[in-house]
C-alpha cells in the first residue's frame, strides 16, 4: 500500500530530525502537519516549500508539547483538516545537562513533559481513529539514551528509557489493529543544534574542530561518523511501509555502533 494520501503528524518538526522526517513523508505523497517553535517566517517558508516541492498539503500547528490540551488539539485539528492521522511521529525533544543534585526541578518537569508525556498525549488522542481505520504507524524518536545512560543527563535518559517502554506497551495494545509502534534510537545526529556547539566547545576546551568532533562528540560512536537526519527519516519511512508491518514494539538503533560497545 502506498503512503500517498495518508496524513503524517510530526511533533518537533520545525528543525533537525523532525523536519527531515516530515519532508520524507511529504516526498512519499503524505499530507503533513509540522509542529514546533521558531520564527514565524522561517516556519512558513518550510511549510510552503513542502507543498511546492512535493505537491502535498502541509499545515503548521504550534501546539506546545508541555500542554496536554494543545497536544490533543494537534491531533484533532489534523483529523479535521485532513480526515485522519495515519502516521504519528513523536519527535519533539530537548536536552539539559547537569548533575542530579543541581538539576533544576522545572527542567526535569519540562524534559519529562516534552520528551515523554507528550507522546502519551498524542498516542492517546490518535489511537481511536487508527483503530477504527485498522491502520496506523506510530514512530517515536528515542535515542541511544533509551538503552544506555550518560552522566548528567538524568531527565533525558529517564524520558528516553520511558519512551522505549511506552513504545512496547502501545505496540502490544495495538498489535491486532493494524497499528505498529516502534522507536528509532539514533546516536549523534548531525543537526544545526550539534553544529552550533562546536565553536563554543573549541574555545572552552582549547581544541581544534576535528578534536571536538572525534574526541568529544563522537567519542562514543565507533564509526566516528555522525548519523544524518535523512538516514533517520529513511528509517521512519521504512517503518511506515507494508514491508515493516510485522515490526512492532521494536527499538531500532542507528548509532554507528555506540550501543554495541
Ligand atoms: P532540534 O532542536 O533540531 O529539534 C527539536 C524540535 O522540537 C524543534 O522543532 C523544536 O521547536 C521542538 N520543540 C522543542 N520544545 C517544544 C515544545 N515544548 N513544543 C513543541 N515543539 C517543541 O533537535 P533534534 O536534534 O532534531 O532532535 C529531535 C529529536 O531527536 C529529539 O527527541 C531528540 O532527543 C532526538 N535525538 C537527537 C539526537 C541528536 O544527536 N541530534 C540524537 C538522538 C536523539
Amino acid at each position: 500500500m502506498s503512503l500517498s494520501g495518508k496524513t503524517a503528524v510530526v511533533t518537533g518538526s520545525t528543525s533537525g530530525i523532525g523536519l527531515a522526517i516530515a519532508r520524507a513523508f511529504a516526498k512519499e505523497g503524505c499530507n503533513v502537519v509540522i509542529n514546533g517553535f521558531g520564527e514565524v517566517a522561517a516556519i512558513e517558508a518550510e511549510r510552503s516549500k513542502i507543498e511546492t516541492e512535493f505537491g502535498v498539503k502541509a499545515a503548521y500547528d504550534g501546539a506546545d508539547m508541555t500542554k496536554p490540551a494543545e497536544i490533543a488539539g494537534l491531533v484533532h485539528n489534523a483529523e479535521q483538516t485532513f480526515g485522519s492521522v495515519d502516521i504519528l511521529v513523536n519527535n519533539a525533544g530537548i536536552q539539559f545537562v547537569s548533575p542530579i543534585e543541581d538539576f533544576p526541578v522545572e527542567k526535569w518537569d519540562q524534559i519529562i513533559a516534552i520528551n515523554l508525556s507528550s507522546a502519551f498525549h498524542t498516542i492517546h488522542a490518535a489511537i481511536p481513529g487508527m483503530k477504527a481505520r485498522k491502520w496506523g504507524r506510530i514512530i517515536n524518536t528515542a535515542s541511544a539514551h533509551s538503552l544506555i545512560a550518560s552522566p548528567f543527563k538524568s531527565a533525558y535518559v529517564a524520558a528516553k528509557h520511558g519512551i522505549a517502554g511506552l513504545t512496547k506497551t502501545a505496540a502490544l495494545e495495538l498489535a491486532t489493529f493494524g497499528v505498529t509502534v516502534n522507536c528509532i534510537s539514533p546516536g549523534y545526529v548531525w543537526t544545526p543544534l550539534v553544529e552550533r556547539q562546536i565553536p563554543d566547545t573549541m574555545k572552552a576546551r582549547n581544541l581544534t574542530k576535528e578534536q571536538v568532533i572525534n574526541d568529544v562528540l563522537l567519542a562514543a560512536q565507533p564509526t566516528k561518523e555522525f548519523v544524518t537526519v535523512d538516514q533517520v527519516a529513511a528509517l521512519a519511512v521504512f517503518l511506515a511501509s507494508d514491508a515493516a508491518s510485522q515490526i512492532t514494539g521494536a527499538n531500532i538503533s542507528m548509532d554507528g555502533g555506540w550501543t554495541a560497545a
